[in-house]
Parts: C-alpha cells; structure tokens; sequence
C-alpha cells in the first residue's frame, strides 16, 4: 500500500489525521503543508484526541486555514485517564474548546472494544451518548472512532441522534452494516490502516454509496512522514477507483466535495 512510487497528482482532502500529534513541530509541519499544496493536498481535518493537544490543534487551524480540526475526548484518552476527575476536567475542557475558532466538529469519540478492560462497555457507551448530545446541542457533526461494537454504536446513535450528520472514520464494520451507518446520516471513511486486509476494503469502496465515501491517513502511520502518507492516499484512491470501476480523479475530487458539505469548507 505505502508504495514510493509517484502517481499523477489527485486533488485530495485528508478527513482524519491527527496533525497535532505532540511529536510533530509545527514549522515543520506548516512547511511540509505548503510543498504538499503542490502536489494535490487539499486541505485536512485533524482530528481530536484529548485535551492536551487542544492549543497545538488551534495553532495550527491558525497558521493554515487549509485545517480544519474535531475535538473530543477519544476513547482511548478517555481509558488511559479512568480516574473520574481527570475526565470531567478534560470534559470542561472540551466544552470551552469548542467556542474556539477553526473546530469543524466534535470527535473523535465512540467506542473501542480492545480497551474493554480498563473501559468497560457501559462506561465507554456514557461517554459517548455524552459526546454525541454535545455535538448536537453545538449543531456540529461527529467524528466517530469505531472499533468492534458496531451494533451497540449504531443503537447510541439512534438514541442521541447525529442531526449534523458526521463520519465513522477509518470504516472497520461489517459490510453488512454499510447500509445502517448511511440511513443513520454518516459518512464512512476508508484509511491506509495497513493491516486492512485489501479485499474487505474493496468490498468496502463498492458498498459504501458515492455521496458518503471519504478517503483519510488517519496519520501518524510508522516510519512515515506526513508526505509520504498523502502520497500514499494519492495512491488509496486509485485502489478505491479500481474497486468502483472510477477513475482515481473521480473518487479524490468527489471525496473532496464530501469533506466540504460535511465539514462546511470553503471550495
Ligand atoms: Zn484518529
């Protein structure tokens, strides 16, 4: 998947990275941003992980008005913090976040399986309802991380709603699903998540209906610059378009258009 070769350039908007990662310096990553512009970056959503990187987020929404960025609490924030205080502190901090420039939308939040012994199902399924009644009462739509517990998902969505639509990023459900997370209102993302077994994503790019597909990096991705990932985008939507019988400028341009209905950015 992660191949060097150079494909012709495709105009993509990247729907999940996480650009505030504390090991990322910002000049460099402003400089990176401006060279990728040449060759087809169309912009970011850089996700939200917890309340630490809040200021590094802002700062770069700032500095490059190409990002837009979610902010959430992750689950997996939310399970290396189980002492109850440190959450709602950072609950707080989400909350006021929120009045701050550049946030597109509330994420990631949702449910993760692999962590169901220091977060338990019924705690992980609180937060999120938590989550996504936040989002709805800020008319914002949703980031949502889903691993495992699609169907216990699904049900907390349909309890609290999505008005503001969203995505669940880096698509990992059952086929089967595909058809309940659109009627729900999402978007589905498909990401270079190496391990992803390439036929289950082809299955994916053909299920998934063209007005809600959406292309990410879901980056940092080991041993790889955040170039080298978008080249490696570049290269998911040629897969994507073998996959639909599409050209790879169909499926970049029309995910392109996607990302701005969903997140409202400018063409
Ligand atoms: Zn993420």
């Amino acid at each position: 998947m992660l191949t060097e070769k150079r494909l012709p350039l495709l105009p993509v908007f990247d729907t999940h990275a996480h650009l505030d990662d504390p090991d990322v310096s910002l000049p460099e990553l402003l400089r990176e941003l401006e060279g990728l512009r040449a060759v087809g970056w169309r912009g970011a959503l850089c996700a939200g992980y917890g309340p630490e990187r809040f200021l590094a987020g802002r700062a770069l929404c700032e500095a490059d008005d190409r990002v837009v960025r979610a902010c959430g609490l992750h689950p997996e924030w939310l399970a290396a913090h189980p002492d109850q205080v440190t959450r709602e502190a950072g609950w707080r901090a989400l909350q006021s976040e929120l009045d701050a420039a550049g946030v597109a939308a509330v994420g990631e939040i949702g449910l993760d399986r692999r962590a169901r012994d220091a977060f338990p199902l019924a705690s992980q399924l609180s937060w999120m309802d938590r989550g996504l009644r936040l989002a709805a009462e800020r008319s914002l739509p949703v980031v949502l991380h889903i691993v495992g517990w699609h169907g216990h998902a699904l049900e907390a969505v349909g309890r609290c709603g999505v008005p503001n639509g969203g995505v669940v990023h880096r698509y990992s459900g059952p086929v089967e699903l595909v058809p309940s997370w659109v009627a729900a209102g999402l978007y589905l993302s498909l990401s270079l998540e190496p391990r992803e077994d390439p036929e289950k994503r082809a299955e994916l790019a053909r299920a998934i209906p063209a007005d809600r597909l959406l292309v990410e990096t879901d980056w940092p991705l080991r041993d790889h610059t955040y170039g080298q990932a978008f080249q490696a985008l570049q290269d998911l939507c040629a897969h994507v378009a073998v996959a639909r019988g599409e050209t790879p400028l169909e499926v970049a341009e029309r995910s392109d258009r996607n990302s701005r209905a969903l997140w409202g950015r400018p063409a």
